[in-house]
């Protein structure tokens, strides 16, 4: 049933609620299609703008007038902060890291041949302290193999790499064991886990086109036998379901976040929404107990850190990734703390962000320093967690060192 929100909140009103900003989030969490926001209500002198602007304080304070920012636009928009406050240069991690999400970035640079970006890349890395990276490439067949060589043929002890899901022939009836053939051969050429395998409403194929009921979402039971390859083979696998749920939200005066991350709004289309994602991840662990899963960005559920424990709690295959996560985590350092303390064996550092030194230190910043309102990558700013050794200590290699497969090639 689709409900408005300005219908909710009228309901809300009614029966009594006056927090708005817990009843927005109760509605949006039960996958209602927010209508009727649109820029054109927005203002001071709408009371919802007003509401999910400044919560109970009612307004500025102050009396708002017109002058030159009234040309300045959000996008644009790069607050410097008067702030006096320590600011830490964490140059190494506590411990030497292993960071489990990263990608073929050495192929992206334009000023340099991909050799000569992986040879930059290794010296950094040894530099900021990362003593092994996961290259998740998502590719099976030659496309796999030419990755392999790239990479374990000089390197093989500074990376790692995991390989895709065949999907060929995803409706003929031998799909499960050509999958698991490829994986096995994928196997033999140096893949130790399989990954990133992303759905983000369309299944794992992102093929808008094909049909819902077609779809290959991860609880389908046509990869029954490629998990249980996985799980034969000792092969973790890297999962992204779903993806920020304010992708969901429309992109307009309400919408979360900054203009950059529009391109992956999907507001209206016709994919599963943020919850039915959510909930092909209990279905498929509880199918697949014998196979270890690692749903990376906090399973998307680092906005809900209950619910994400929740999961932790009934599964004992699921790990998480913090990758591309640190907002989540900066902007709520007192619950990510006590989260990350009470699951310090399920939850893995990754990076998912390129192979800059400052993005390396930034992560150690926000991770061990006592910083207070630092930059962040969106508006929102971050606060350092402080986090005590034993925690560093499994979030950045003892839990990839428990479970990855370090087998050699
Ligand atoms: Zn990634």
């Amino acid at each position: 049933m689709k409900k408005s929100r300005r219908y909710f909140l009228k309901l809300a009103g009614a029966a009594g609620f006056s927090g708005g900003a817990g009843v927005l989030t109760s509605c949006d969490s039960e996958g209602t299609s927010v209508e009727g926001s649109t820029a054109k209500e927005g203002g001071p002198h709408d009371a919802e703008w007003r509401e999910v602007k400044y919560g109970g304080w009612g307004g500025p304070g102050v009396s708002e007038g017109p002058g030159p920012m009234d040309d300045v636009l959000v996008k644009d928009h790069a607050p410097r902060s008067s702030l006096i406050t320590t600011e830490s240069f964490i140059e190494r991690p506590r411990f030497p890291a292993i960071d489990v999400h990263a990608h073929h970035y050495p192929g992206r640079k334009r000023d340099q041949t991909p050799a000569e970006a992986l040879a930059a890349w290794v010296a950094t890395q040894q530099e900021v302290g990362v003593e092994k990276t996961v290259i998740l490439t998502g590719a099976t067949g030659d496309q796999f193999d030419r990755l392999a060589e790239f990479y374990l043929g000089p390197y093989p002890d500074q990376f790692q790499l995991y390989c895709g899901l065949a999907s060929e022939g995803l409706d003929e009836p031998g799909y499960g064991e050509h999958a698991a053939t490829e994986l096995e051969r994928c196997y033999r050429t140096g893949a130790r886990g399989v990954g990133e395998l992303s759905d983000k409403g369309f299944g794992l194929t992102g093929d808008r086109k094909l049909d819902a009921d077609k779809r290959l979402h991860v609880d389908d039971d046509r990869l029954d036998l490629f998990w249980r390859k996985c799980a034969e083979l000792d092969l973790p696998v890297n999962v992204h379901i779903a993806d920020h749920p304010s992708a969901w939200q429309p992109p307009d005066i309400f919408q979360e976040r900054t203009p950059i991350f529009q391109q992956y709004n999907q507001h209206g289309g016709d994919g599963l929404s943020h919850g039915a994602l959510i909930d092909t991840l209990p279905r498929l662990l509880k199918k697949q107990p014998e196979t270890t899963f690692i749903a990376c960005h906090l399973a998307n559920l680092g906005h809900d850190l209950k619910h994400l424990s929740d999961l932790l709690d009934a599964h004992s295959n699921l790990y998480v990734d913090i990758s591309a996560r640190d907002y989540e985590i900066g902007r709520q350092p007192r619950a990510a703390s006590r989260f990350l303390k009470a699951y310090h064996n399920r939850v893995l550092f990754g990076s998912d962000m390129g192979m800059d030194k400052g993005m390396y230190r930034s992560w150690w910043r926000l991770l061990e320093s006592a910083d207070e309102y630092m930059e962040g990558r969106i508006s929102w700013r971050y606060y350092g967690l402080e986090l005590p050794e034993n925690v560093l200590k499994a979030l950045y290699r003892d839990n990839a060192s428990r479970i990855l497969n370090n087998r050699k090639i």
